[in-house]
């Protein structure tokens, strides 16, 4: 929702309302964890309010702990801390658990995958960063591709259910690799809301899965 008119948000909800997508996806920054800041809980409440499809909400910012519940009450239905800011992990994904949610770790592009291989069993969705965080309409890193290779490894070799997310400049060029190499959820900022037709790319988004 990062990429969406913020001026328009009540017509782009309806968008991914009747698109094919399946969850929204939304970047909250704190201007601390990243040089940036987005939007934080009274948006997503009011967001929530006009949207049927589940709220996929990122954290990018430093001691997420403070407000989980905060989140929970606004409308998220997916709650992802970075790794990079979360020293008791396991703790983390327990709490974010018990307000009913389901619990994502995000990293980053520059974090090492052997950082997860404790707490994998616990992590519903790895929201694996394909560019450095704080902006939107940044160009994939292709080494990603290699890194959920191992991701996916990781999970088979722990026998987990968690979902690969890739964040970042996500293409319907680059769409079909990222999947091949074993990623579960694209979330495409800019390829669908600065497209000409919005609904179609997402159409074709969910082609390339099939
Ligand atoms: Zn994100």
């Amino acid at each position: 929702m990062l990429s969406a008119d913020f001026l328009n948000l009540e017509a782009e909800i309806d968008m991914i309302n009747s698109s094919e997508a399946d969850w929204f996806h939304l970047d909250v920054m704190d201007g601390r964890f990243v040089p940036n800041i987005t939007f934080g809980m009274p948006i997503i409440a009011a967001m929530k309010k006009r949207a049927k499809k589940p709220f996929d909400v990122h954290l990018m910012i430093v001691e997420p702990e403070k407000y989980f519940e905060a989140f929970a009450n606004a409308g998220a239905d997916v709650l992802s801390v970075h790794i990079e800011v979360s020293p008791h992990m396991h703790r983390s994904m327990q709490a974010i658990k018990a307000l009913g949610m389901k619990a994502g770790v995000a990293i980053n592009p520059h974090t090492p995958i052997s950082m997860l291989a404790d707490v994998i069993n616990d992590i519903d969705v790895v929201c694996m960063m394909s560019v450095n965080p704080g902006f939107g309409g940044q160009k994939f890193i292709s080494k990603t591709i290699d890194k959920i290779k191992q991701l996916k490894q990781l999970i088979k070799d722990n026998g987990a259910q968690t979902l690969i997310e890739i964040d970042g400049g996500v293409t319907l060029e680059n769409a079909a690799g990222i999947i091949a190499a074993g990623a579960d959820v694209l979330v495409a900022g800019n390829t669908v809301f600065g497209s000409p037709d919005p609904k179609d790319t997402i159409k074709r988004l969910k082609q390339v899965g099939k």
